[in-house]
């Protein structure tokens, strides 16, 4: 059976910044026959409901930041997300919340340090750990053809 690692928010968990979810019924109706190994690593991490958070450039590369306190929250998302795929292995396809500073696979923001928009396509942190993996990546919208 196809292994799917998946943001946890697509299948309906209530663990977006505000304690809502982007379940989406198309989404699991092409899923169905998978085995669903789902994810969050904001959820993990700072708990919810948390503040938001915006990718960031920086000379030491793309930070996740938090828009309350300015702190750089980076550490804690890629930690969660190397463990995560140091313990679940051989999985086929991610798919990830399009936009999210964590799972956004091609569609994370990234601003410069005075808050302009400088990408709307980058990965996310746990997008690009999944990516060092050579695992197939691939957008929420994307996978479902909007
Ligand atoms: S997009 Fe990712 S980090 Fe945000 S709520 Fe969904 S699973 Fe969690």
């Amino acid at each position: 059976m196809k292994k799917v690692a998946i943001s946890a928010c697509l299948l309906g968990q209530k663990c977006r910044y505000d304690a809502s979810d982007n379940r989406n019924e198309a989404l699991l109706g092409l899923l169905e026959g998978t085995e669903l190994i789902p994810f969050c690593p904001e959820d993990h991490a700072f708990g919810t409901p948390r503040p938001t958070m915006d990718l960031v450039e920086t000379k030491e590369g793309h930070k996740a930041i938090s828009n309350e306190s300015g702190e750089d929250l980076s550490a804690s998302v890629t930690q969660y997300a190397q463990h995560f795929f140091d313990t679940h292995t051989k999985i086929d396809l991610f798919i990830g919340k399009d936009r999210s500073p964590s799972c956004g696979v091609c569609s994370a923001r990234v601003y410069d340090e005075g808050k302009n928009l400088l990408s709307s396509r980058e990965a996310g942190l746990m997008a690009k750990e999944a990516k060092k993996q050579n695992i197939h990546c691939i957008d929420a919208e994307e996978f479902i053809g909007l």
